[in-house]
């Protein structure tokens, strides 16, 4: 059986919520990586998700791709949202322990890829502890080293609402694909995956309760979603 680190990205929405109750239920602790224009208009919903125990980290304010901006957009992205979200810890109580961060589209800032690695460690940024993580593919891409949190497997169920070609069926040929193109494949037996999938509201009007359906399904399969851990960086 396959662990993983369960990572949702996009929130918050009007889905967060369910979505929170739902993981509690399986006792499944996810991370969740918001963004700043949905933090600003679902507010209530991000709330509830960090007082009832998820890990919350920063998806940039307005999700660009950071591969096109200068560095000083790219640090402004960072820290719009970063300001944002000590204003959801200071509003839960709930004193912050940690920083994370993940790249919208997991773009590294190309050119600016090692100034931002480096403002990230500087400013005291956190990984999702992934040192039980051994695949060559991230590992080749030295993900392993670098500050903000990629992942390992993606559902890629967002294309459902960008392509009519991209079915139910194509989600599921993902998730049993043995060897797929990035990543490591799903249900391979004792790998240790991060795990991606999306709060988007666009794709639950294609597919009603598609978070519960793909979640239920991998755990059939045989996925055990493990907490996550935080770790210091390695100096
Ligand atoms: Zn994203």
């Amino acid at each position: 059986m396959s662990k993983a680190i369960l990572t949702i990205d996009d929130g918050p929405t009007t889905l967060t919520p369910s979505m929170i109750d739902y993981l509690k239920s399986k006792n499944i602790m996810p991370i969740l990586f918001f963004y700043g224009h949905q933090l600003e208009s679902h507010f209530e919903e991000g709330l509830y998700a960090l007082q009832q125990g998820a890990i919350i980290g920063n998806h940039s304010y307005s999700h660009p791709n950071f591969n096109d901006l200068s560095y000083e957009e790219c640090i402004s992205e960072i820290e719009k949202q970063e300001a944002l979200l000590d204003r959801l810890f200071q509003t839960a109580g709930i004193e912050r322990t940690y920083k994370l961060f993940r790249f919208p589209y997991g773009a590294k800032g190309g050119k600016n890829k090692a100034l931002i690695q480096q403002y990230l460690h500087e400013h005291g940024y956190n990984r999702v502890d992934d040192s039980q993580i051994d695949v060559k593919w991230y590992i080749d891409n030295e993900f392993n080293t670098d500050i903000d949190s990629l992942w390992t497997f993606d559902f890629m169920e967002y294309q459902l609402n960008n392509s009519t070609d991209f079915t139910f069926d194509s989600i599921l040929h993902r998730i049993h694909d043995p060897n797929p193109e990035t990543g490591a494949p799903l249900l391979e037996r004792e790998i240790n995956h991060i795990v991606l999938i999306h709060d988007h509201e666009n794709t639950d009007k294609i597919l009603p309760n598609y978070f519960e359906i793909l979640i239920d399904y991998v755990i059939e399969e045989g996925v055990e979603f493990v907490p996550p851990r935080i770790s210091v960086m390695k100096q």
